[in-house]
């Protein structure tokens, strides 16, 4: 507004239009009324609550929840619409031990202002005492009447958004709403499994809970029961907290975050913080782009969670926030330790690959020309045995650094029991399973993160006692040069020698003292082959590039000790179960399986 001098005259906005502003942030879209409106019978201490949803073709058109709740007698029945009218908190103090879900006293005055809402209640137990129906459209009072009415609350609002046009238009397309009331629903049903709740649409039941006392039968409801088998339990207390809930197995880890539902103090939020912590429970189970399936409740101290950080209350702040994501990050873990993430026989690769990025080069498919004929379980003694005992030994040079990786080891004690075609190991757990191990996996996801595990910017390097010439075609060559200051860091010295030829100085240590030379002439040729698109760093290429040539190779028959190594360092692993490529290291097979499979049961 202005004078005719130009200059703007500042004046106060009637109520009318504060509220529509304010319900632009609390009312966003239909799913922002059923969660208002749901919240607010859960405040009521609710044991039942229906949804009731009509629509058309293309938008939803009415919204109603009943409750079977406390109730309001009829002078809060009017005052309910006031802005900043709320039962639920009386000073300032009480902001800070909220455990209603709702506190700010806006919902449905914001509700009312854009749409119209028809009220119906009638306080718990009051007998004879009729009940009070109000009908408010875009903020005005239009009836206040006493009517019969069950005990509980129930409110309608049609016309969503009829007054304010921009709004209106910006809803997206029914299905989207809808499932943004799914969602919202999901929350909510997760954190009150102690409530039923039951979702209409156009009549027909779309989604019912049952009171219960155990969360599974709520997961198992919303999610289908084929998901609680790949659940494991989540526990952990503080004197400031307790975490209660179940996270999956691996295997079922999804590309979004959509499955994390978290609650506080069961107030369904969205805390990146958390969502980060419970993912780095997985440690390098997950790959970086994959997220799991997790449904946790947590408990806090009211004192400390901000709850009012927005008005929607679907964010939170926490104090001591690092003491609580740590504590959710190690009940993940622990939960996950304490059950068995080996592929099941006939599934395997359901694990994920450790590495983020899709492998630099295609799986490999190892020379087994050299392979020997079937040999007895260790009875032959190899000619390779020498080398490979040397080999294997390199790796276990530093992976004794963290004894804290036995303490908690992804494996259980394994006892190696054969080999087969110098590929295989067989083993057996302490739990009556065997195991099938794929030695060259193993022994590569070994070397690997024994590689990757090294934080120094140069890696260590060997002299080799006489330097090694590699000759490569002039296109190769050219490539080789451009990758010798990336492969100094690495711990491979190359000096360049005459035309297209290089003489190689020394090697990372992991490769030993390098007796075989064609693993050089291995190494460089994956390097340079074209197949390895940019797709990951160089370090990161040649760390997998030199765990998958220095690993033994399938083919070469190891001793029972020597099996028994590769199998004791793989329990150390941060992730025993895949090769740097994301392929199985090992497979299982429980008794039962096998009895099963020969048709003992
Ligand atoms: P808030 O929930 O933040 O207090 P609302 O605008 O959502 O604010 O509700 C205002 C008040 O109306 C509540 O504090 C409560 O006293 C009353 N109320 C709302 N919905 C119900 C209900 N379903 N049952 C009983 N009382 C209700
Ligand atoms: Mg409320």
């Amino acid at each position: 507004m202005q004078e005719k001098t130009g200059v703007p005259l500042i004046h106060i906005l009637d109520p009318a239009t504060v509220n529509q502003i304010a319900a632009g942030e609390v009312v966003e879209r239909p799913a922002s009324v059923v969660k208002e409106l749901v919240e607010n019978a859960i405040d009521a201490g609710a044991g039942s609550v229906t949804i009731d949803l009509t629509a058309t073709k293309d938008t939803i058109t009415a919204i109603r929840v009943t409750d079977d709740g406390c109730g309001m007698s009829p002078a809060d029945a009017k005052l309910a619409f006031v802005p900043h009218a709320t039962s639920k908190i009386g000073s300032l103090d009480d902001l800070h031990r909220i455990r209603t879900l709702g506190f700010r006293g806006e919902a449905l005055a914001t509700i009312a202002a854009v749409s119209r809402v028809t009220l119906v209640t009638k306080p718990r137990g009051s007998g004879a005492v009729p009940g009070t129906r109000v009908v408010i459209a875009g903020g005005t009072v239009l009836e206040t009447a006493g009517t019969g009415a069950p005990d509980g609350t129930s409110i309608l609002v049609e016309d969503l958004f009829f007054n304010t046009p921009a709004r209106k238009k910006f809803q997206k397309s029914k299905n989207t709403e809808l499932a943004h009331i799914h969602d919202v629903l999901e929350g909510i049903c997760l954190s009150h499994p102690n409530i039923a709740f039951h979702l209409n649409y156009n009549g027909t039941s779309h989604l019912v809970t049952d009171r219960t006392a155990s969360p599974l039968d709520t997961i198992a409801r919303l999610f289908g029961s084929e998901v609680i088998r790949d659940l494991v339990p989540v526990e952990g207390s503080l004197p400031i907290l307790s975490i209660a809930g179940f996270v999956s197995r691996p295997s079922l880890a999804r590309k979004d975050r959509a499955r994390m539902i978290v609650s506080v103090n069961q107030r369904f939020i969205t805390s990146p913080a958390i969502n980060d912590a419970i993912k780095a429970g997985y440690g390098t189970l997950l790959a970086k782009d994959r997220f799991p399936v997790a449904f946790l409740n947590i408990s806090i101290d009211t004192t400390l969670v901000d709850v009012n950080v927005h008005p929607t209350k679907k964010q939170i702040r926490l104090s001591r926030e690092k003491e609580i994501t740590e504590k959710v990050r190690t009940s993940v873990r622990n939960a996950l330790l304490a059950h068995d993430l080996i592929p099941a026989a006939g599934q395997p690769g359901t694990m994920m690959p450790l590495v983020s990025e899709p492998p630099a080069t295609p799986v490999k498919t190892y020379d087994i020309s050299t392979m020997p004929g079937p040999a007895g379980v260790f009875e032959c003694s190899h000619a390779g045995t020498a080398a490979t005992d040397q080999r294997l030994r390199q790796t276990e040079l530093s992976v004794d650094t963290d004894p804290a990786y036995l303490v908690s080891s992804l494996l259980p004690a394994i006892e190696v029991i054969g080999e087969f075609s110098g590929i295989y190991i067989l083993a057996r757990t302490q739990g009556d399973e065997l195991l099938l191990i794929d030695q060259h996996a193993a022994h590569e996801r070994i070397l690997y993160e024994q590689v990757s595990g090294q934080l120094q910017e140069t890696r260590p390097s060997q002299e080799l006692i006489s330097p090694v010439v590699l000759h490569r075609t002039p296109k190769e060559a050219a490539i080789l040069h451009d990758l010798m200051p990336a492969l100094a860091l690495e711990g491979f010295i190359l000096e360049g020698f005459g035309r297209d030829a290089f003489l190689v100085r020394a090697v990372p240590v992991v490769l030993g003292r390098l007796e075989e030379t064609t693993i050089l002439d291995d190494i460089i040729s994956d390097l340079v082959s074209e197949e390895a698109a940019q797709t990951v760093s160089n370090r990161e290429r040649i760390t997998r590039i030199v765990a998958c040539r220095g690993a033994v190779k399938a083919g070469t028959v190891c001793t029972r000790e020597q099996c028994q190594r590769i199998v004791d360092q793989l329990r150390r692993m941060k992730n025993p179960f895949t090769c740097p490529h994301g392929r199985p290291t090992m497979i299982r097979f429980t008794r039962k399986e096998l009895d099963t499979m020969f048709k003992r049961i």
